[in-house]
């Protein structure tokens, strides 16, 4: 991994810095700041934007519209727009489907979903999860029955995120009821708008409606929506989880994240001394920027990897697992930072009650990272099954 940076990545990096600073739109960085959540319109606005810079499938191949960047560019690239404060553009479409129709796909799905998802015209949402299928997603139930050149669909999805925003759903079925209950699960592209779907809302702590549960009610898909082999959605999951937990670890926007709240914990605070001056907050906010730059240096590791061709391996569970772990860190500094800023007689005046509002917003979302994308329990048992122990995970 060779992460010098020349003259070309040091020109780079000031471009997609300029870039961030003159097409980051300003209501959108007030959201990012205060770690409020991005609308429907906003997100697809903004993703259209980042695509025509050439700044939204940044891990896609050259063929399929990627940059083609080195690791160093990737790495400037994630640095400066998290430090320009511009959301990443949460899109389970390129992040998920992408690599993986790139992988498993046919031609026609290739070039019939690729450009769609890059132009964000389809939404798509992940219906991996099921009321007795979480961390042991192999026993789900939902079953597609071929009948004709259709597959027909019973059964039920949970916390989909999005479900209610999209178009489309990657989903896991059940094909085979015989044998290892991971060779029976099939991987299919499934329209929102057929008949047989139903969604009903999940309202989470922060108060905000961004899951659901779906009920399919003999839902009929062509099977040409098949994605892979009938049976081999497990392998194409495992290939997708892998991809999802590596972007879940959000390095950088925790690197931006961390430079506000030293930024904040520097101000006068109670008695006329910066909060950062307290020995245990100093304590604190330093272990916060030990994990980041171990977080950070692991992520460089998976960049290389990815860049050289490789899918993430084991490591994108420590990325998962880590990164949360900080995500959540910094969420409940910055609400004890943010508590102290809210004083009256602060030099800076009263903190906004809504600002505060969003931290608290924040810190209850977050909750929810050591779970979605699989729960720590169960990145732990990845990791001692993968790299402690190889040979017990067989
Ligand atoms: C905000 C949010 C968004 C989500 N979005 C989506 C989405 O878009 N699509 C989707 O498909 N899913 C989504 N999920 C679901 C998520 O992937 C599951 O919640 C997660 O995999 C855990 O499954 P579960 O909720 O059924 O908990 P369970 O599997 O029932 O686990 C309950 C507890 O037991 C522990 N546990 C379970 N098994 C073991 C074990 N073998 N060893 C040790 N501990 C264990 C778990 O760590 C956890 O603490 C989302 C979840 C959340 C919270």
């Amino acid at each position: 991994m060779d992460l010098s940076f020349g003259d070309a990545d040091l020109a780079f990096q000031r471009e997609v810095r300029d870039w961030f600073a003159t097409h980051t739109p300003d209501a959108l960085r007030r959201k990012a700041v205060s770690g409020q959540m991005l609308v429907r319109e906003e997100i697809v606005r903004w993703q259209r934007t980042l695509d025509e810079r050439g700044f939204l499938v940044v891990d896609w191949p050259q063929e399929h519209g990627g940059p083609g960047w080195t690791p160093t560019q990737r790495y400037l690239y994630d640095i400066e727009r998290a430090a320009a404060n511009a959301p990443v553009g949460l899109s389970m479409g390129v992040i998920m489907l992408g690599p993986v129709l790139m992988a498993f796909g046919t031609e026609e799905q290739k070039t019939r979903y690729l450009p769609r998802i890059r132009r964000c015209e389809d939404w798509w949402c992940q219906g991996y999860s099921e009321p007795g299928a979480g961390s042991d997603l192999a026993a789900l139930a939902c079953s597609a029955v071929r009948d004709g050149d259709d597959y027909v669909i019973n059964g039920s999805k949970i916390w989909t995120t999005y479900a209610h925003w999209a178009t489309h759903m990657f989903c896991l079925v059940r094909t085979a009821k015989t044998g290892r209950k991971q060779e029976g699960i099939s991987f299919l592209l499934i329209e929102m708008d057929r008949p047989g779907i139903e969604l009903r809302p999940i309202v989470s702590i922060d108060g905000e409606h961004h899951l659901n549960q779906v009920f399919f009610t003999d839902l009929r898909v062509p099977r040409g929506n098949l994605v892979g082999q009938e049976g081999q959605g497990w392998e194409i999951a495992k290939y997708l989880l892998t991809h999802e937990r590596t972007s879940i670890a959000g390095v950088a926007d925790s690197k931006a994240a961390l430079a506000s709240l030293l930024r904040a914990a520097g101000q006068r605070g109670w008695g006329g001394r910066p909060l950062a001056d307290d020995a245990a907050m100093a304590l604190r906010l330093a272990r916060a920027e030990i994990d980041l730059l171990a977080l950070e240096y692991t992520n460089l590791r998976v960049l290389s990897a990815t860049a050289a061709g490789k899918a993430p391996g084991p490591e994108s569970s420590l990325l998962k697992l880590m990164g949360t772990t900080v995500q959540q860190t910094l969420s409940e500094l910055a609400l004890e930072v943010g508590a102290e800023l809210a004083w009256p007689w602060h030099s800076g005046g009263p903190l906004a009650a809504s600002d505060h509002a969003h931290a608290m917003e924040r810190y209850a979302f977050l909750r929810a990272c050591t779970i979605y994308g699989g729960s720590d329990e169960v990145q732990k048992s990845v990791l001692a099954k993968s790299i402690l122990a190889p040979s017990a995970g067989r």
